[in-house]
């Protein structure tokens, strides 16, 4: 056993030759949340109530009461959370194996891609045309799929509700099956509200992300914000989410260790 590596990290962070970005967008009660239709139960969006801040109520201190959601905010989601997930073991937030949550990052950047289609689907030909370009996805990977959908946050076009549901892109089932059994994923994070498109629920299985990433035990990551600080592939993520028992999922702070660009000499 050696230190060597942890050194070789602290470093790095000290010298700035590491930096460390944030995925997270900020937990606020306007935050949009996934919206299903009526006859289903519904997400809560964030809710926060002040119960002191210096004053009669607690004179020296501030602090806050909180409820939301499991799947509200940025926000991981584990393998019970699906049907095809219900039976495996360690498969709530609070059993899950910690080792899982901290991973190599690769970015898939299809933001052009989508900036002219609301409903782009990304499939296996796409993941393999960025591995011709950026070599292999590595094993145990969180996969990032960079829509820019996150810049969208704060107008309708976040869950681009229409009268026939939401418009978002996602993956279809040929491009998770790839991830998941020819590259061993641990899971697959996105910047809108759902990993499956605004549409999945019309796709074969529906909601593919959904069914085989939570089916294979391995785990999603939704409302992602700064993909466009992440290079395509060495960047380390860690994305642990809060240990409720039981839990389906949770809001979590997901951060990414980040080789710094290289300074340019003056
Ligand atoms: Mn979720």
């Amino acid at each position: 056993m050696t230190a060597a590596p942890l050194e070789a990290l602290l470093a790095g962070l000290a010298s700035g030759e590491v930096e460390v970005v944030d995925l997270t967008h900020t937990l606020c009660p306007d935050f949009p949340v996934i919206v299903l239709p009526p006859e289903f139960g519904q997400c809560q969006p964030f809710r926060i109530e002040e119960v002191s801040r210096y004053d009669h109520r607690g004179p020296a201190w501030y602090w806050n009461n909180i409820s939301m959601s499991e799947h509200a905010g940025t926000h991981f989601d584990a393998p019970a959370h699906w049907i095809s997930g219900r039976h495996l073991p360690a498969n709530t937030v609070d059993q899950l194996p910690v080792r899982d949550v901290v991973g190599p990052a690769v970015v898939l950047d299809f933001s052009t891609e989508c900036a002219g289609d609301p409903d782009f689907v990304l499939t296996r030909a796409h993941v393999e045309a960025w591995e011709a370009a950026h070599g292999p996805i590595p094993p145990r990977a969180w996969v990032l799929f960079r829509t820019d959908w996150s810049k969208k946050v704060g107008t309708p076009d976040y869950v681009g509700l229409r009268e026939d549901g939401a418009h978002s892109p996602g993956p279809d089932a040929g491009a998770i099956e790839y991830l998941v059994r020819e590259r061993g994923i641990i899971g697959f994070g996105t910047e809108t509200v759902g990993t499956d498109a605004g549409q999945g629920g019309h796709f074969s299985p529906p909601y593919p992300a959904h069914f085989i990433l939570h089916g294979a035990g391995r785990y999603g990551l939704q409302c992602l914000a700064n993909l466009d600080r992440l290079p395509p592939r060495g960047a380390v993520v860690i994305a642990a989410p809060l240990k409720i028992r039981q839990g389906s999922g949770s809001p979590l702070r997901v951060l990414a260790l980040v080789p710094a660009s290289p300074q340019v000499p003056s």
